[in-house]
């Protein structure tokens, strides 16, 4: 039976960490702050955002929510990133996506400082993880490594095969375990045969959502499993994995809920902090 790769557990510990980080920094009169921007009602992302104001409460950071209405124009909203991107008590900005249709995105990430991007989204950032040079990196690619390391399995020489190739899990997870000396396969929606593929894989990483697309014989004997994906079936929230297949297969395994999800919260404290104490993982 596979291991299971507790997250609850893992970002408990590091909001932990996180929580004597902020203490030492409060002793220099400095108190991390970290800015949400949410544009609109939608309901998953105000519970998101919910969550990541608990998490900040729980690591001693101070945390803002501007809330703007759902018909605000792009200018309004760069106006108001604008603001937040030149008050020195803010270290780290955060706008929840997605925003509404009208508004453009792409443009809206670029008006946070590359140095307060604690989602790792600029451009910036990403072209730093492509260089290999320091940057902010993505908070659920940092939370995907951080649950490989805790299986205790060695990266270098390991193929790791990445299902999903988007910006924000998919591309940077598997530069991060490019980075980590694995080769490195990624699939996506015009892969053929993802079976023969993910058979293969030493670590397997799932970043579609999409319910049961992994299945116990798509997964090589002891891989270290971790499911990025999060759906939803009868209400209940699942991820890409079907785990009664799969945990006689795997050696480990991230499970959904309590996998990726805890571990990218806590990666958003971790990313704030380093911010605040002037310093950027890479
Ligand atoms: P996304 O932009 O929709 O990307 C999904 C990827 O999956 C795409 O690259 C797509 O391929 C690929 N794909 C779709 N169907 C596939 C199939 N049948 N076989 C192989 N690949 C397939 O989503 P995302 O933003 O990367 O997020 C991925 C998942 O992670 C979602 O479930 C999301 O909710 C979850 N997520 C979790 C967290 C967390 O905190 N735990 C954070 C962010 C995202 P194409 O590129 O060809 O379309």
């Amino acid at each position: 039976m596979a291991v299971i790769l507790d997250g609850k557990m893992l970002a408990k510990r590091l909001e932990e960490e996180t929580l004597q980080r902020v203490q030492k920094l409060k002793e220099k009169n400095i108190t991390p702050g970290l800015a949400f921007i949410l544009v609109g009602e939608d309901p998953a992302s105000v519970v998101y955002v919910r969550s990541k104001n608990k998490a900040c409460e729980r690591c001693g950071i101070r945390n803002v929510t501007v809330h703007l209405p759902e018909t605000i124009t792009q200018e309004e909203l760069e106006n108001e990133l604008g603001k937040l991107a030149r008050d020195p008590e803010i270290h780290g900005m955060l706008l929840q996506l997605p925003i509404p249709k009208h508004l453009d995105e792409a443009a809206a990430i670029a008006c946070i400082p590359p140095e307060k991007d604690v989602d790792g989204f600029h451009q910036m950032n990403a072209g730093t993880l492509v260089n290999g040079t320091p940057g902010l990196r993505a908070c659920t690619p940092l939370g995907i490594m951080d649950l490989v390391k805790l299986s205790g399995v060695e990266t270098r020489g390991r193929h790791a095969v990445v299902i999903g190739r988007s910006a924000i899990v998919g591309k940077p997870a598997a530069l991060l375990l490019l980075e980590a000396d694995c080769t490195v396969t990624i699939c996506h929606s015009k892969t053929v045969d993802l079976k023969s593929y993910t058979r293969q894989a030493d670590i397997l990483v799932s970043a579609v959502g999409k319910a049961g697309l992994i299945t116990g014989d798509m997964v090589k004997p002891g891989a270290v499993v971790i499911d990025a994906g999060i759906a939803r079936v009868d209400g209940k929230v699942v991820g890409d994995v079907d785990r009664e297949s799969v945990e006689s297969v795997a050696g480990y395994l991230s499970p959904v809920p309590g996998g990726c999800g805890p571990m990218t919260i806590a990666e958003l404290m971790v990313n704030t902090v380093d911010i605040a104490e002037g310093r950027y993982r890479g």
